[in-house]
């Protein structure tokens, strides 16, 4: 079975409620395709708002972070079953911002993933080596370190359901896409990773996008290698250039 291309915008920490409506307005005749998951990820603040103004449209909602616990003296955080309650169906874990500023570490990712999936919230699990990382030749250890660590304890029926997002940290809002050939070749190998860890079965329905200044013209060969089943896009996600990212073909 073909996998369903997934493409989630991050809004990162932009737009207040009423620009968040204002967007979900201009963008909801422009991500219309039925062959794909379109999913906004969004600041805790304007879920409720974006779920209301999606409303009737393909539009899907989703958080940006999430804590492990069920409820109690965590001041700030957001509960998995507050984002269950309003129907929050996807959330990002682990990206690059929250590692690098927020001393997220691959061992809370792993105990928000679990916590995702007792909640029935999908989770877009983000990894992505560094400039030097790369230059080093170690991105394929770190990156299979990262996705060991945050699948510990997920079952092969919830891996199946997952999302990983591949993000080379250099690529982030710096205007370098990676080339399609990096792109493919890490996902390939964050696929393989995953058959290792459980089977061929569980990686043939994982699936893994590629995140980094994907913009409207390099969306359609990302998107077209065997492994990518499509993007986690930042910048773009807030312009009308997401239309054309979510029909990139
Ligand atoms: C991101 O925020 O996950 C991202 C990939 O950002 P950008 O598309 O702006 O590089």
């Amino acid at each position: 079975m073909a996998r369903k291309k997934i493409i989630a915008g991050n809004w990162k920490m932009n737009m207040t409620p009423s620009q968040a409506v204002k967007l979900v307005e201009t963008l909801k005749p422009l991500v219309g395709n039925e062959g794909v998951d379109v999913v906004f990820c969004v600041p805790a603040i304007d879920i409720i708002p974006v779920l209301e103004a999606a409303k009737g449209s393909n539009i899907q909602v989703g958080a940006e972070n999430m804590y492990f616990e069920e409820k109690g003296a965590y001041t700030g955080e957001i509960s998995p079953a507050m984002l269950e309650e309003v129907g929050v169906k996807y959330v990002v874990l682990g990206h690059s911002e929250r590692r690098q500023y927020f001393a997220e570490t691959s061992e809370t990712v792993n105990k928000k993933m679990l916590k995702a999936f007792e909640h029935g919230i999908t989770p877009i699990m983000c990894c992505g080596e560094t400039l030097e990382q790369r230059e080093q030749g170690i991105t394929m250890d770190w990156i299979r370190q990262q996705v060991k660590v945050g699948f510990q304890n997920v079952t092969a029926d919830q891996a199946k359901t997952a999302v990983i997002a591949y993000e080379p940290i250099w690529a982030i809002g710096t205007g370098k896409t990676a080339t399609t050939e990096q792109a493919q070749e890490v996902c390939a190998g964050i696929r393989a990773c995953i058959a290792e860890i459980y089977d061929e079965a569980t990686a043939a329905e994982i699936r893994i996008q590629y995140g980094g200044s994907v913009n409207a013209k390099t969306a359609p060969d990302l998107f077209a290698q065997a492994d990518i089943d499509g993007g986690l896009v930042g910048g773009a996600s807030l312009k009308e250039e997401f239309g054309q990212i979510v029909n990139y073909k």
